[in-house]
């Protein structure tokens, strides 16, 4: 079996911030090269110490979802996954054997040479008869003074399309460090300029910033009184969200392929965890707020609240996709970045096969059924709280400081609205919703929402209007 991990940053705040993931990974399944493809975030669940729990096999290949190379590539992910690897990861990636799974770590998508395609495809889209007698190329980047690797992509991509002979001319411009963008009537001067955003998503910077840095007001603009004469600019849509970026995906992972060295262990304990839970599941089981009840050949789920209720009266949903979004939201409509909050919406209910079952409780909660079996087993290893603050990096290092109480202010305030038994601070959990108690579900280790508040606290800004999680 082989297991695709996609990885992304995800939010605390904003439920919009993980669709791009989730889409790739729609597609992706679509293509069945993978026995499966899942998703981790930074800032959601599952997150990148949960993740690869997740899996099934032994044989996994992640790949962060980033436009570029920097902090999040180079740092979080690779110290979060447990990878013993820091800074740069060479072009081939980073494989290592973890507790018997092969796990490739590959360069983020946005540096692929394949990127090059994407960005051509979106100018074509919006000038499909763009030639190189007349038609300049504007590779747009973010840029920033920080991180010399963000602009290395762009200056990467526009020299491999000055090079295919397509365009009379190609810039790289930025938004935030030299050449920046709003000199661009100077320095092209080509009467059509299509331009190309090198971003990861739709957003501020693609629909305010940029159009408003280039004097832009729609697709295409007309400039008749420019320096080098009349221009006509055709801006494209972000790089990113192209459904051709899961063909760069998938040749990252099959350069990352080496020789895959198979443990078995983790395998199997993966496969025991869900053919346990199958067993409950055909027998009718709960599992946090949640309902499990076999009929006729299929699984309802539903909240536990609503048991009973008339079908007429809830939702139904039939793919485990479905049941993802509906979960990742409370009845407010507010995201829920800790799907184990007590506050799954009620007002549903998701019919799934067998087939599918296992996707869908996964996105219900995810890596429960995995954590839960292990405890249940006695074989889950707690992170106690210290560790978990040694390790962080950046703006988190601040969390080392905090006392004993501040962490046990915010657990009450937080962990209180949670499911999960708080292994990571000593405490005990001698059953499991595997032993028939629905809410008895074991927490590893402090969460990244968790971690986001204790750095609020010693701060001395938890509470305040901006909490800012999302670094
Ligand atoms: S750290 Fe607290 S809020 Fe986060 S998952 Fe664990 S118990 Fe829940």
């Amino acid at each position: 079996m082989r297991s695709l991990v996609l990885v992304g940053h995800g939010s605390h705040l904003n439920g919009e911030s993980a669709g791009a993931v989730y889409r790739y990974a729609e597609l992706l399944r679509g293509r069945g090269l993978f026995d499966e493809v899942v998703e981790g975030y930074w800032k959601e669940e599952p997150s990148l110490r949960q993740v690869l729990k997740t899996t099934a096999s032994t044989d996994v290949t992640v790949i962060p979802m980033f436009i570029s190379e920097g902090y999040f590539t180079e740092t979080v992910i690779p110290r979060e996954l447990g990878l013993g690897h820091q800074g740069p990861v060479p072009p081939g990636g980073v494989a290592r054997v973890l507790g018997g799974r092969t796990v490739r770590y590959t360069l983020p998508y946005g540096v692929h040479p394949g990127m090059s395609d994407v960005i051509l495809e979106r100018a074509r889209e919006v000038l499909p008869d763009l030639n190189a007698q007349d038609t300049a190329l504007v590779v747009l980047g973010h840029g920033t003074t920080r991180n010399e690797n963000s602009n290395r992509v762009i200056y990467g991509n526009a020299d491999r399309l000055r090079e295919s002979g397509l365009f009379a001319e190609v810039h790289a411009l930025f938004l935030d460090e030299e050449p920046k963008v709003g000199g661009w009537p100077e320095r092209v001067r080509a009467p059509r300029v299509v331009v190309v955003p090198f971003f990861a998503s739709e957003g501020w910077h693609t629909l305010e910033t940029i159009p408003e840095d280039m004097g832009l007001t729609g697709e295409v603009t007309e400039f008749p009184e420019n320096p080098h004469g009349p221009q006509t600019v055709y801006y494209a849509r972000p790089v990113g969200t192209h459904p051709s970026v899961a063909d760069v995906v998938l040749h990252l992972a099959e350069e990352a392929r080496g020789a895959s060295e198979r443990g078995g262990d983790e395998e199997r304990g993966h496969a025991q965890a869900w053919a346990a839970f199958l067993d409950l599941a055909r027998r009718g089981t709960r599992v946090g707020e949640a309902v499990v009840t076999p009929h006729a050949g299929m699984f309802e789920l539903r909240h536990a609240l609503d048991e009973g209720r008339p079908t007429d009266d809830l939702t139904t949903v039939v793919t485990p996709e479905g049941l993802r979004d509906l979960a990742r939201r409370d009845e407010g409509g507010h995201h829920r970045p800790v799907h184990t909050l007590r506050n799954l919406p009620r007002g549903w209910r998701a019919v799934l096969s067998e087939a599918d079952l296992p996707r869908g409780v996964h996105y219900l909660y995810p890596a429960v059924v995995e954590e839960g079996y292990a405890q249940h087993c006695h074989t889950l290893r707690a992170t106690p709280w210290p560790t978990t603050a040694r390790r962080q990096t950046g703006i988190y290092t601040k969390v080392t400081r905090a006392t004993p109480e501040q962490v046990e202010d915010v657990a009450k305030d937080v962990c209180s609205g949670c499911l999960k038994t708080r292994l990571w601070a000593g405490e005990k959990l001698t059953r499991t919703f595997f032993s028939g108690v629905p809410g008895a579900i074991p927490c590893a280790e402090a969460c990244t929402y968790f971690i986001a508040e204790v750095r609020e606290e010693v701060s001395g800004k938890r509470g305040q209007a901006s909490p800012g999680h999302d670094d």
